[in-house]
């Protein structure tokens, strides 16, 4: 992994760092780049409007490692409320939830709390007439965030997986998700991994992305392309000219607030495009893990940190 990127992400979990980023004002210029807003109507204003452009969108509500059930009990509500409001606008076809396991109690240490949330998050997806993905997180939350996902699929077959490139396990885990039914977004990984379990270079990240992608495009779930790269898009878009595989069986991923021309270009060459759209005030995970994707965002961020104060 690109120093740079191991030192953001090394400094993300330093309170210190903490404190000085998330009261810098500057911040939150920064964050409105790749932040739909604060509250719920933030979010569904954000999926009313990319519907609008033939986009879908998946929504998270910020927030991570949440450390007493009370604020995993926030987090269903505000996952409950949503979903209530996505089927009101009229939405909820075109726009999903992302969940992150750890926001709804995975560190506590108590499975059965963190089912028994991610399930009512399920059961209000149901009602709205949508879906939910559970996001991956570090290398720790693998197993057991894969464990949870085969318990949720048991009653709803539709929740969706995510899995990281750069973990050497992934190849494996592609294989036993590519049946009937598995939603899948495949990412190259936002998190540190350590090195045994993980490839050691992007190009060997890039690699494992293509192998895992044909072995999804050879099974019978949908899969669900996230990335940026134009380089990985281009050899997307060939591999699925080469499979036979209905329309609409497919789908691109990008975030919001990056590459949105990109976005448009692939909605309207016929693909089905979803934008993965974070709202919420917990935003300084989110955050730290897009300025060490890239070293550009860093500088701009740093450059604005020393010229406003
Ligand atoms: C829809 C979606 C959902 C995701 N969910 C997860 C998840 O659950 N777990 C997880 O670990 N990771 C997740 N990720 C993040 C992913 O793992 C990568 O860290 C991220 O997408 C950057 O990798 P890349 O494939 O875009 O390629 P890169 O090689 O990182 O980037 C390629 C190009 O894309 C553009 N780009 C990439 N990142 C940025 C950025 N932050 N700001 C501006 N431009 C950028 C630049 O032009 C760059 O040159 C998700 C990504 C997407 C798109």
């Amino acid at each position: 992994m690109n120093p740079l990127r191991t030192l953001i992400l090394a400094a993300a979990g330093d309170d210190r760092v903490r404190e000085v980023v998330a009261r810098a004002p500057v911040s939150r210029d920064v964050v409105r780049r790749f932040v739909a807003g604060e509250d719920t109507e933030d979010g569904v204003r954000a999926a009313v409007r990319l519907a609008g452009q033939g986009l879908c969108s998946t929504l998270d509500h910020l927030g991570e490692d949440v450390l007493d059930a009370a604020d995993a009990e926030a987090t269903v509500g505000a996952y409950e409320r949503l979903l209530a409001r996505l089927a009101e606008a009229g939405v909820a076809g075109r726009a999903e939830v992302s969940v992150k396991l750890s926001a709804v109690g995975q560190k506590l240490g108590d499975a059965d709390l963190v089912l028994r949330n991610a399930s009512r998050v399920c059961a209000a997806a149901e009602a709205a007439g949508t879906t939910v993905t559970l996001d991956m997180e570090d290398h720790t939350t693998t197993a057991s965030t894969l464990a949870t996902l085969a318990q949720l699929r048991q009653r709803w077959p539709w929740v969706g997986a995510v899995l990281q490139s750069a973990l050497r396990r992934t190849e494996d885990d592609c294989r036993e998700l590519s049946g009937p039914g598995s939603r899948v977004r495949l990412c190259k990984g936002a998190y540190a991994h350590p090195e045994e379990l993980a490839h050691r270079d992007a190009h060997q990240v890039d690699l494992a992305y293509v192998r895992c992608a044909r072995t999804l495009l050879a099974g019978d779930g949908l899969p669900m392309f996230a990335t940026h790269d134009p380089r990985l898009v281009a050899i997307l878009l060939h591999l699925l000219g080469t499979v036979k595989r209905p329309p609409g069986s497919v789908e691109f991923q990008l975030l919001y607030g990056i590459r949105p021309a990109e976005q448009l270009r692939l909605a309207r060459a016929g693909h089905t495009v979803r934008v993965y759209v974070p709202y919420g005030q917990a935003w300084y995970g989110y955050l730290m893990r897009r300025l060490a994707e890239r070293p550009a965002n860093t500088a701009f961020f740093l450059r604005s940190l020393v010229t406003r104060t």
